[in-house]
């Protein structure tokens, strides 16, 4: 069968300053509605308990582990993407669910939230990077190119948590599932149990460190497919010889961690360990001593040996919390050029105070909600997900 060359759809995202102007088909770049309070303020972290507590059980407040402290500081439960979705779900005496986190997680929290229960994000322009490299008309062409290749009905797609809901309900409607850092393998052994081939959306990373690592296929295996090249840039013979086929997507923060981070580390504090986030590129993962999920990340060093060494390869807030937890370990950033997630950064005290007393003033602001068809099959995809063998820890 020939290659059509099905054209790329370039990222229809312009380039907006963050704050100053508003792209409400995106995750980013929008303006505040309302009038934000100072970030000098020396009465935010009063305002914010004041609201709060005017509030009471008709709020709850999720704090994702890349928060800021001062936003932590208010958070009712913290956790990853995934726990705090569930958590948000745990609890339907809330009426507001105000999430301390990024676009996609709000987006996955209203689908398993009850209809009467409103999901708040107390900055519309806290997206996430990864999920805004896979474009919803990108996909879809892609589809059209594995079509062509004649590989589509035998291809079940597989995305991470980390992306937006329309690109989880594409991948409910052609019979996939959504996965996290923790359960990507027995969600690529469960697709490979239904199709010949899984279309992995949108962390390269994660697909090749799963196929590869967990999974034993080998690099040749994987080929990454690039939205913004004439049929993904790849031809029909190699989408046909691929097992798995990569969506050319990644964490603009675990992506950042190389390999020479790790010898300069090990040169440097001579026996440390290096664990690091499956995020992280494959030659990376590959010199470290450990992977994980954040959870898993945290569940490591809580238990390791008193005076242990550790870099960390994951994002910086919950690493200097890691630190602080373990005074008696010595735990350091992996790469010397630190680096926070810029978007999860978006969620300040002066947009929580501003959400929180904006609620307590009976102005529901920033909601997010799911479009019912798209959440219905986003729902799909993610209760098979809740269906694989396993316990589920999801996790960013
Ligand atoms: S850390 Fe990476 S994957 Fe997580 S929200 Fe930030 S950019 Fe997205």
């Amino acid at each position: 069968m020939g290659n059509t060359f099905i054209e790329p759809r370039p990222t229809p995202l312009a380039l907006l300053l963050l704050g100053h102007d508003s792209d409400p088909g995106s995750e980013r770049g929008v303006d505040c509605p309302g009038d934000l309070p100072a970030p000098s303020d020396p009465g935010l972290v009063e305002r914010a308990r004041a609201a709060k507590q005017a509030l009471g059980d008709r709020v709850y407040i999720l704090g994702h582990h890349y928060q800021r402290d001062e936003v932590i500081a208010f958070a009712d439960v913290t956790g990853d993407s995934f726990k705090l979705a569930q958590q948000a779900a745990a609890h339907p005496e809330a009426e507001y669910i105000v999430f301390a986190g990024v676009h996609f997680m709000a987006e996955s929290a209203d689908i398993l939230t009850a209809p009467d229960q409103m999901v708040i994000l107390p900055d519309l322009a806290a997206g996430c990077s990864m999920a805004d490299m896979a474009a919803i008309a990108q996909v879809e062409a892609c589809w059209s190119t594995l079509a062509e290749a004649g590989v589509a009905e035998t291809t079940i797609p597989i995305t991470y948590m980390n992306s937006t809901a329309a690109i989880k309900a594409f991948t409910g409607r052609h019979g996939g599932a959504v996965c996290t850092s923790s359960n990507a393998e027995q969600s690529l052994r469960w697709a490979f149990e239904r199709g010949e081939k899984v279309l992995f959306l949108p962390d390269q990373h994660l697909g090749r460190n799963t196929a590869v690592r967990e999974l034993g296929l080998s690099l040749d295996d994987c080929v990454v497919f690039n939205p913004h090249k004439p049929g993904g840039g790849l031809t029909p013979e190699q989408i046909r010889s691929a097992r798995v086929i990569l969506w050319k997507g990644h964490c603009s923060v675990h992506g950042r961690f190389t390999p020479e981070c790790v010898d300069e580390v090990r040169e440097r504090v001579p026996g440390i360990k290096v664990i690091v986030h499956p995020e992280c590129q494959y030659e990376v993962v590959e010199k470290a001593d450990a992977v994980g999920s954040t959870e898993k990340i945290i569940a490591t060093i809580t238990a390791a040996e008193p005076g242990s060494a550790w870099a960390v390869g994951t994002e910086l807030n919950l690493v200097k919390r890691l630190a602080l937890a373990n005074p008696d370990k010595q735990i350091v950033y992996l790469d010397r050029t630190v680096c926070y997630c810029a978007t999860m950064n978006r969620i300040d005290l002066p947009h929580l105070v501003w959400a929180l007393e904006s609620l307590a003033a009976g102005t529901v602001v920033n909601r997010i909600e799911v479009e019912a068809d798209t959440a219905h099959w986003a729902r799909v995809a993610l209760d098979r997900m809740l269906a694989l063998p396993g316990p589920v820890a999801a996790r960013d």
